[in-house]
């Protein structure tokens, strides 16, 4: 057998094409010639590489349902940036409002009602990401549950 015809064969082998006697013909050939046994092996690692990504193969419901779960999550994401902003501003008008005269009082140092004001709003924003991340912790230990 010359390399050339091995060649052929092993793309047959690779698919399981061969008949005994022609897969016989090319082991014997492998094991006397190195390039074609190197050419084998780089072809077989390269079959096991695309066969390990099907995603041609992927039903388009799959992908319909990977796209559904990225903008899920975008608009959840989206949503949660505008509930904490928005749950930030009207705590943050009504603290304003109760602390009105501490605030506007010149009498206090401009310095410590900027610090308490902005230790208060930070604050506030690490309460609200904290809630969040409780709130979203659950729902997630209930979809866990659903899953097993
Ligand atoms: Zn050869």
């Amino acid at each position: 057998m010359n390399c050339q015809k091995a060649t052929v064969l092993i793309s047959g082998k690779l698919d399981g094409e061969l008949t005994p006697e022609q897969e016989k013909d090319l082991n014997a050939h492998l094991e006397s010639c190195p390039n074609c046994q190197k050419e084998y092996q780089e072809l077989l690692r390269l079959k096991e590489v695309t066969s390990d990504m099907k995603f041609a193969d992927l039903p388009d419901r799959y992908w319909a349902g990977y796209w559904n779960t990225i903008y899920n999550r975008l608009e959840r994401g989206i949503g949660w940036v505008f509930v904490s902003v928005g749950v930030i501003i009207l705590v943050g008008f009504f603290l304003w409002n109760i602390f009105d005269g501490f605030f506007l009082d010149n009498s206090i140092p401009l310095i410590l009602r900027l610090g308490i004001g902005l230790a208060g709003f930070g604050a506030l924003i690490l309460l609200v990401s904290v809630l969040r991340e409780r709130l979203f912790a659950r729902k997630h230990e209930r979809y866990d549950e659903v899953e097993r």
